[in-house]
């Protein structure tokens, strides 16, 4: 339904980091499917895992106990905060879930009967129409009237606002429920998590006994440089998502809570693809892997060897370039604002070099390597980047 403006290549197979198109042109892939790849294209792991789990038993319904589906939760209960998992097939179904199981907190505990959701400008939660309504921008909201009700929006990174918000919801009966924010905006720029606000906002919520809700979609499994984004921040949430590093590109989501706001019960919610066995068994594996070749410590490095070359190249750009920012694998280039560079022009000329990138917004350029990215090929990114404004 042309629901995507596509770039003009077809890609038809990768391997690590690299793709190649239907022309046989090979490229640099720093987009790793929306920084989904975490272990890049045809690793011998997934590999190995999918042809398994097919061979095996790939689809049995919810109504039964699914071992991969336990040991998946089972690992992700042992390396985050959280109690409980419920797995589903995306990141919006994965923050309706959030949603969901925050109203009913809101009803059954709080006894709040018409309960908001603070959500922030320029944020990204998804395209059902719960999560377009949380996501603060009406780029993504206008012709779907009416929207859901029970969103209101903040700045985010900006604790007087959020302050602000909470008096007024709340003058003359209770109404706020949860907070839902990124740990860093991803599609609205890659804004980073400021520590002290976030901070402040768990402090808030833990006063007012409201929930704060995490959208870990795409910072998380890995791609901060902690497993979750969370971490950077110095905070735990009582809420967050997953999905898309989590299966390395084959589709899983997954909301995960603390025991004391798990409130759902037998028939509250269900998907009846979610959790199957093929997709925790090929993310079971991804997860195993990124702990066992210590990816983390990759990213890190990897992504400070990037924001130092892009940091470099931005020197002798001052005229066009911003900003470099982010955490680990997730990194922004912004353009200035009076600058006529666009990021979508950007993206084309470096694909046209060989390097696949993505805008994040207008104006910021998107670096999001799959996490086994080298050293070499980090380079070979900053060159491409380099050789694009040298010829803008
Ligand atoms: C991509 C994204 C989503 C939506 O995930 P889908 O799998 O496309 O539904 C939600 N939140 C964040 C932060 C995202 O980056």
């Amino acid at each position: 339904m042309t629901t995507y403006a596509r770039y003009p290549i077809a890609l038809e197979r990768g391997t690590g980091c690299r793709v190649w198109d239907t022309d046989g042109r090979e490229y640099l892939d720093f987009v790793a499917g929306i920084a989904t790849c975490t272990l890049g294209h045809a690793h011998p792991v997934m590999v190995k895992a999918v042809t398994e789990q097919i061979q095996t038993l790939h689809h049995v319904s919810n109504l039964y106990y699914v071992p991969q589906q336990g040991a998946l939760a089972k690992w992700l209960v042992e390396h985050s905060c959280a109690d409980r998992v419920f797995f589903c097939n995306s990141g919006a179904e994965a923050n309706e879930g959030a949603i969901k199981l925050a109203r009913k907190y809101a009803h059954e505990v709080l006894n709040i009967a018409d309960p908001v959701i603070i959500t922030a400008h320029a944020s990204f939660h998804g395209r059902t129409l719960a999560t377009v309504t949380a996501t603060g921008q009406p780029k993504y909201q206008k012709s779907f009237s009416p929207l859901v009700p029970g969103f209101h929006y903040v700045t985010y990174n900006d604790i007087a606002a959020l302050e602000t918000a909470l008096d007024e919801l709340d003058n003359g009966g209770r109404r706020v429920a949860a907070i839902m924010l990124e740990a860093l905006q991803g599609e609205g720029g890659v804004r980073p998590g400021d520590r002290a606000y976030f901070q402040r906002v768990r402090q808030l919520c833990d006063e007012r006994g409201i929930l704060l809700i995490l959208d870990e979609v795409q910072v998380g499994m890995g791609r901060s440089g902690q497993l979750w984004g969370y971490e950077n921040l110095g905070i735990e949430p009582d809420i967050f998502t997953s999905a898309k590093g989590l299966g390395g590109g084959i589709p899983i989501g997954a909301m995960l809570c603390k025991s004391f706001c798990n409130v759902f019960q037998p028939g509250d919610h269900a998907s009846t693809f979610g959790g199957n066995p093929f997709a925790c068994g090929v993310a079971l594996a991804v997860c195993e892997t990124i702990e066992r070749e210590n990816l983390l410590a990759n990213v890190r490095d990897r992504g400070e060897q990037l924001r130092e070359g892009l940091r470099a190249i931005a020197q002798k750009y001052p005229n066009h370039i911003a900003e470099v920012r982010g955490w680990g694998l997730i990194n922004g280039l912004e353009i200035k604002a009076d600058s006529p560079l666009t990021s979508p022009e950007i993206v084309k000329v470096t694909m046209a070099n060989g390097l696949l990138l993505v805008p994040a917004g207008p104006k910021v350029v998107r670096f999001v390597p799959p996490l086994i990215v080298t050293a070499d090929e980090i380079n070979q990114a900053l060159s491409a980047v380099e050789q694009a404004f040298a010829s803008l």
